[in-house]
């Protein structure tokens, strides 16, 4: 519920505008279903390009969510030249991905 910011009176909000029932001042209404919208129609960013498993070799590593044998495996060196590189694991079944830290 919205208040008029003139006398403090309750805002009647109708389909295409809002005005305060008291002094009669009109309030700017959000087009909060246009937001929403736009927000879902927004493609999700994939993490892993598709096609990238064809080029990983397959490992022996248990898939934590499925516990099968067989995953694949690639590494990632992090920016700073000191830090150990990161190993990803993606799960030949389930397509779970995870990562182990040296
Ligand atoms: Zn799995």
């Amino acid at each position: 519920m919205e208040f008029c910011p003139k006398c403090g009176s309750m805002i009647l909000v109708d389909k295409d505008k809002a005005a305060c029932a008291n002094c009669g001042y009109k309030m700017k209404k959000k087009p909060k279903i246009e937001a929403s919208e736009k927000i879902e129609n927004k493609e999700a960013v994939p993490i892993i390009k598709e096609g990238q498993d064809e080029t990983n070799p397959v490992v022996d590593m248990v898939c934590p969510k499925c516990k099968n044998k067989k995953s694949y495996f690639w590494t990632s060196q992090t920016r700073a030249a000191d830090e150990s590189e990161t190993k990803f694991y993606k799960c030949t079944k389930c397509t779970h991905t995870w990562r182990i830290y040296k």
